[in-house]
């Protein structure tokens, strides 16, 4: 008999190597395609999933790890937790309902959205509180197990498990904040026992339940949850072998224990990329008999994985298990990467070469798996081994000067000389500014027409010349708009950019880009993030030319427009063969000559977005303070180099500060300007904090995320609220984020009423 080959993937993509599924769905919401059409093409992506994984010789293929929307959202369909104002009123769940939840419909909104633990996936949150009643209402997990089985595949069904799956809700509208979710834990059970069941029925040996909230920091009575659901399920999973699978992080001493000691289950998966610690852990007693399900194929990156590496580390963990009780698998879900890398035509050999996508990892997975069985494929190590070489040598990854720049960092922490205080006295005799100046956040309204140009030219069907005569046409009509709005600190409207970190990316050395490689982010809707494959350097001035451009058309002051370091980086798939920071200071200096060029050029305020600063926080608290340090210190030497007349700007996309309100104000930023349509009380402590720090803060006053145009004496109510706590020569009026998803019907008008609340604010002071 050969050798078991034990292999295991987490889950898979959804969207198809080409999106078919966004596409499918669009056409369905649309009304351009049926019910039918979409089920169609969803079962064609699964079909083609599971017998390329088959094909390959996966031992352990996950299903119902597809969803037409998200996870979270089809485990409380398979609960029948539907939120009463969708009106559904029992039975299998269908699209109606599923979809309303998912997006609203017109006459009710749609359930929160929030991130995935620290991916850029999102989930749908589900509401409950003491008066739901749970009943098996989605059949999907134990359809698809079936639907598998009769194409041949013997699939592990894979569920969100119960305790994640309540620690991962928030209480309903109306139910007291301080309900305990956990108090749900027996409803819950009592459908995932019949779940359970019809997929023993159904003929499945294995499920897979994840636990990924294991990972974070929990409390004991969170812990004893855990205990007690797999003890109460114990019975009903006899009979079953169980996988409860972590990922994203390592566990903590006790959350470790408290895993490994579950009833009824026979194996656990963790993160052995991610989770430094993860193997310490396991090397300290792993219980005996039980399945050790090893996660060292990166899901969260696009690198080729280091196989003589994987093999070690799998290797000494089998000394510990037992060889028939180690199981080759993914980190996590592979949902968190990209699809296919034989769809990229554009990237050259050499660059593919250190790259594995969905597809092949799927494909690392097994010739680890063979290898530790004694079947090693020379071939696939040998040439994988040849590419981590070329990698690790390649002078398109390594630059000299770049890394000397980097390492002369050291030592200091790169703070302006003059405070803020004084620093915006400078500013304002050179600007000149009303009280209560207003603003806006960068872009403008992006048109069909400004598309069109930009894609035109990428695919060289317009000149240079025609290209650039567009974009200058549309900068001054966006100059124009604004000086008769009577803004006071204008914006170029950023018509040349598609994306604010492929615009720099693509200008940047280090950076390479995909045709194909999307990622989930949630429901249809897919990023391509750039891929930062080495030492990061800037030729060429990237903004300089259209921001001067945009200043000699107007005498008020043009603000300069960039995307921060962290930003770039957490919008990006990172290196993997040196640290986050590193990079992260890399590109910082690459900003900084950028901010350093557009002062030369006589751009007096600069933004430098961070868009995305909060999204890098570690899941573990314990990491939090290290990550922000180096965050903000790469922030800080961004424009540490210029004058004290020079204004910078930020801007972040949220409002939830409360817990890094001191490294936001240790950014030593001019003006911050910031999200802030939802939750004013949040933002209280803020401002004071702002107060005593002395910075500009611009919280938005028109929330730009809807069509809705706010009048006047709403905006003029908000900016009162606002000088109730902040002192007025501090305050900036601005919309919340950028308006490249607006139309100018709409903007016109919330921009007259912006400028006209603040002109009425200025009056009343
Ligand atoms: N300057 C960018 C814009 O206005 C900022 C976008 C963002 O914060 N996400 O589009
Ligand atoms: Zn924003």
């Amino acid at each position: 008999m050969a050798p078991s080959m034990a292999s295991h993937i987490v889950g898979y993509p959804r969207m198809g190597p080409k999106r078919e599924l966004k596409f499918a769905l669009e056409s369905f919401w649309d009304g351009k395609s049926s019910a039918e059409d979409l089920k169609k093409v969803s079962a064609d992506l699964r079909s083609s999933i599971w017998k390329q994984m088959s094909d390959v010789g996966i031992k352990y293929i996950p299903s119902n790890t597809f969803a037409y929307y998200d996870q979270v959202l089809d485990t409380t369909a398979m609960l029948g937790a539907v939120p009463p104002r969708y009106g559904w009123t029992g039975g299998e769940i269908e699209f109606d309902v599923y979809f309303s939840m998912a997006r609203g419909n017109a006459t009710v909104p749609a359930m929160e959205m929030t991130k995935w633990f620290d991916t850029n996936y999102h989930y749908i949150v589900p509401e409950l509180g003491p008066e739901v009643t749970f009943a098996y209402s989605s059949h999907k997990a134990v359809n698809e197990y079936k639907e598998a089985k009769a194409l041949g595949v013997d699939t592990v069904p894979v569920l969100v498990g119960p305790v994640s799956y309540l620690l991962l809700s928030k209480p309903a509208k109306g139910v007291d904040k301080s309900f305990d979710l956990l108090s749900l834990l027996p409803k819950v059970l009592a459908v995932y026992k019949e779940v359970i069941g019809e997929l023993k029925a159904a003929g499945a040996s294995w499920i897979q339940l994840d636990e990924p909230v294991l990972v974070k920091d929990l409390e004991s009575h969170q812990l004893q949850a855990f205990t007690a659901a797999y003890t109460e399920l114990e019975s009903t999973l006899s009979g079953l072998n169980v996988v409860v699978e972590t990922y994203f992080a390592d566990l903590t001493a006790e959350a470790y224990k408290t895993l490994v000691s579950l009833k009824g289950v026979s194996g656990f998966g963790f993160d052995l990329v991610r989770g430094a610690n993860t193997l310490d852990l396991i090397k300290g007693g792993f219980p005996s008999g039980k399945y050790l399900f090893a996660g060292v194929v990166d899901g969260r990156n696009i690198w080729a994985n280091d196989l003589a590496a994987s093999v070690a580390t799998l290797e000494s963990l089998e000394s510990i298990v037992g060889k028939d009780k180690l199981v080759v698998s993914t980190s996590c879900s592979l949902l968190h990467t990209a699809v296919d890398l034989v769809n990229e035509t554009k990237l050259d050999d050499e660059i593919k070469s250190w790259l594995a996508f969905a597809a092949q990892k799927v494909v690392e997975v097994n010739a680890l798996a063979k290898a530790l069985a004694g079947e090693k494929d020379e071939a696939i190590f040998s040439a994988n081994a040849a590419a981590q070489a070329s990698r690790k040598s390649s002078p398109r990854v390594n630059n000299e000067s770049v890394q000397k720049a980097a390492a002369g960092l050291k030592g200091s922490d790169h703070r302006r000389a003059t405070n803020v205080s004084a620093r915006l006295d400078a500013q304002q005799k050179k600007l000149n500014l009303p009280i209560l100046p207003t603003t806006t956040i960068g872009s403008f309204p992006q048109t069909v027409e400004l598309r069109r140009v930009r894609r035109e030219y990428k695919a060289k069907k317009i000149s240079e010349e025609e290209y650039v005569k567009a974009i200058k046409e549309e900068i001054s009509k966006v100059v124009k708009l604004q000086e008769e709005l009577d803004i006071d600190v204008l914006v170029h409207g950023e018509p040349e950019r598609n994306d604010m970190v492929e615009y720099f990316g693509e200008q940047l050395s280090g950076f390479a880009f995909t045709v194909n490689g999307w990622v989930q982010s949630y429901g249809s809707r897919c990023v391509k993030p750039p891929i930062i494959y080495g030492d990061v350097s800037r030729p060429n001035p990237m903004t300089v030319f259209w921001s001067s451009t945009a200043q000699s058309m107007t005498s008020r002051p043009m603000k300069g427009m960039l995307t921060g370091p962290v930003t770039i980086l957490n919008w990006s798939f990172v290196r993997n063969d040196q640290p986050r920071h590193e990079t992260c200071y890399q590109i910082a200096l690459a900003i900084k000559d950028e901010v350093e060029d557009l002062e030369k050029a006589g751009i007096n305020v600069i933004q430098i977005d961070e868009a995305a600063l909060r999204e890098g926080l570690p899941l573990r608290k314990s990491e939090h303070s290290f990550y922000l340090k180096w965050a903000v210190h790469s922030f800080r030497i961004t424009n540490v180099g210029v004058q004290d007349t020079t204004q910078i700007h930020t801007h972040m996309c949220y409002s939830n500060f409360n817990d890094i309100i001191h490294s936001i104000i240790d950014m030593d930023a001019d003006v911050i300007t910031i999200e802030n349509s939802r939750s004013d009380e949040k933002l209280l402590s803020v401002f004071r904090e702002g107060v005593k720090y002395g910075a500009g803060i611009g919280p938005g006053v028109y929330d730009i995320h809807s069509p809705r145009i706010p009048s006047t004496e709403e905006i003029a109510d908000r900016i009162r609220k606002m000088l109730a706590v902040l002192e007025s020569n501090v305050l900036w009026v601005n919309p919340d984020c950028g308006l490249k998803t607006r139309k100018y019907g709409e903007v016109n008008p919330a921009l007259a009423n912006v400028v006209a609340a603040a002109k009425q604010l200025r009056q009343e002071l």
